[in-house]
């Protein structure tokens, strides 16, 4: 065995999404990482299809913004039908730019997205990605944790010591059992089949919502992908067995209903059986989770890899603070304090508009909807606030959105990766002394002032991740605002 003659600042366990990102912005924070990955190849298959546009915002930190857009689409939204084709719920998405510079919602391939995050990482040359490696022990020694791999390419043990160890390692995470948390169950726990489509003709009778088949014998979820691919999700009776569901035949007879051999080839099958769970501890010492190590959702809301993003987007400054010694604990525990109620949020509506697709409980997913005039439903995309955490005001744990400057940037662009004093001009010009961090005025962009007045407020102090840590309404506010940095 190689003993830990490496030390890293972080050290984090899988390079999936969550992973991934994790690294991207602890390069740019100038962070020593290693990253462990024990698949070989690159790109995962598919899983997730849907992104919102707060995680495209993250993308677009790492700098995969303008790359990404080439192979996404505009998410129209997404239709709760029963068997009889009524509508029982209209979820569709608004099609202009939104608040956060980005539209609602996109429809995208995973493993491009991958293809995008590794070949990114070359841009921080501290950042070591080890594939076909595989952690197995880890040890929180107080000032640091050591970390024991096998690397599968040649069966050598190698040890290292990392500042800490994030494990994005997914359902199955080891990192989760070092911590030792158990999950909180929230009820829901199905089978489903994914089959991934190429179409071979034009089909547009097939619509470009997604939809969502609510018929209690056969739910169906169908996603209108970027392109030509297809994905239809159908749940598994507990009599159906593993083995044959994945059969050709048997897939084509079930699709029957939308497409043959003739207008399509099936790209990728698989069975996933979907959980609601939620890790009661997220972080011991030096040992932290995130992603699907931390919490899986059914895939109903298509938030279970966006929950992963907005973990580590939060983390990752926090992250770099500790490494610099400028966190304490308050600040450490954070993390889990704001993202878990977070993230609890989004299951549970996952889990209502479960019991709507497999009709166990509709009332439960109607009640988080308005009557839309025809008969049926109409859902906005709620957004959820962080949990008790960092600073103060009513309007803490809220994100704060993205304008577009007068140059033409979208403001996270022109401040890069740091904390931001958003305020109006003439507040500002009240001030004897340098803010002390970087600024955007009214002056600067069109819509500061529409925003500012939208909270009732004349300047906010935005977090590296853009929510909000405090807000001030006069001079004096402002000024106890900026002592706090
Ligand atoms: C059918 C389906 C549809 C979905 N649709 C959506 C959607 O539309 N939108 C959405 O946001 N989410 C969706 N999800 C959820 C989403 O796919 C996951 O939440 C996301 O992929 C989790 O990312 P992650 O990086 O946290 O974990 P993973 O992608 O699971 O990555 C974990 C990585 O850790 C590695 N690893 C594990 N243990 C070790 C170890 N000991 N050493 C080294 N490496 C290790 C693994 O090899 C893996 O690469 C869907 C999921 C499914 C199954």
């Amino acid at each position: 065995m190689t003993h830990a003659s490496e030390t890293f600042d972080v050290a984090i366990i899988g390079f999936g999404p969550s992973g991934a990102t994790l690294a991207h912005l602890l390069g740019i924070s100038g962070l020593r990482v290693l990253v462990l990955e024990r698949d070989g190849a690159a790109y995962h298959f598919p899983r997730a299809v849907h992104f919102d546009d707060e995680v495209m915002r993250v993308f677009q930190t790492v700098g995969l913004g303008d790359s990404l857009s080439a192979d996404i689409r505009v998410n129209l939204g997404m239709r709760f039908v029963d068997s009889e084709g009524r509508m029982l719920l209209d979820w569709s998405r608004p099609q202009e730019i939104g608040r956060h510079g980005w539209h609602a919602s996109y429809r995208f391939h995973q493993p491009t997205l991958e293809r995008l995050l590794n070949e990114g990482i070359a841009r921080h040359p501290d950042v070591d990605v080890r594939r076909r490696c595989e952690a197995f022990l880890i040890d929180d020694r107080g000032d640091h944790a050591v970390l024991r791999y096998e690397d599968m390419a040649t069966g050598k043990i190698v040890e290292v010591r990392a500042g800490h160890v994030v494990g994005c390692d997914g359902a199955r995470s080891l990192v989760r059992r070092f911590i030792g948390t158990e999950m909180e169950d929230l009820g829901f726990h199905e089978r489903w089949l994914v089959v991934d489509a190429l179409l071979k003709t034009p089909r547009p009778d097939l619509g470009d919502h997604s939809i969502q088949y609510c018929d209690p014998q056969h739910p169906v979820t169908y996603a209108r992908q970027p392109g030509d691919r297809r994905r239809w999700e159908i749940r598994l009776r507990p009599e159906d067995d593993e083995r044959t569901v994945t059969a050709p035949d048997r897939i084509w007879s079930r699709l029957a209903r939308w497409i043959t051999p003739a207008d399509a080839e099936l790209e990728r099958v698989a069975t996933y059986t979907f959980h609601s769970l939620v890790a009661k501890q997220w972080r011991r010492g030096r040992l932290w989770i995130a992603g699907d190590s931390a919490h899986q959702t059914p895939p109903f809301m298509g938030q279970g890899m966006c929950a992963g993003i907005r973990d580590v987007a939060n983390l990752a400054w926090k992250l770099a603070l500790a490494v610099r010694g400028q966190a304490d604990e308050a600040l450490l525990d954070s993390y889990q304090s704001e993202r878990q109620p977070n993230v609890r949020d989004y299951i549970t509506t996952a889990v209502r508009l479960g019991g709507l697709i497999n009709a166990s409980d509709p009332e439960a997913a109607l009640r988080l909807a308005q009557p839309s005039g025809d008969g049926g439903s109409r859902m906005e995309s709620p957004v959820s606030r962080l949990g008790p955490g960092l600073g103060s005001g009513p309007h803490r744990g809220q994100i704060f959105g993205q304008p577009r400057l007068n140059d033409g940037r979208l403001m996270d662009d022109a401040i890069g990766y740091a904390p931001v004093l958003v305020a109006d001009a003439a507040l500002l010009s009240g001030l004897d002394a340098e803010p002390g961090v970087a600024v955007v005025t009214t002056d600067d962009a069109q819509g500061v002032a529409a925003d500012l007045a939208d909270l009732g407020v004349r300047a906010v102090l935005l977090r590296p991740d853009r929510y909000i840590l405090a807000t001030a309404t006069d001079l004096a506010g402002l000024k106890a605002m900026l002592a706090t940095l």
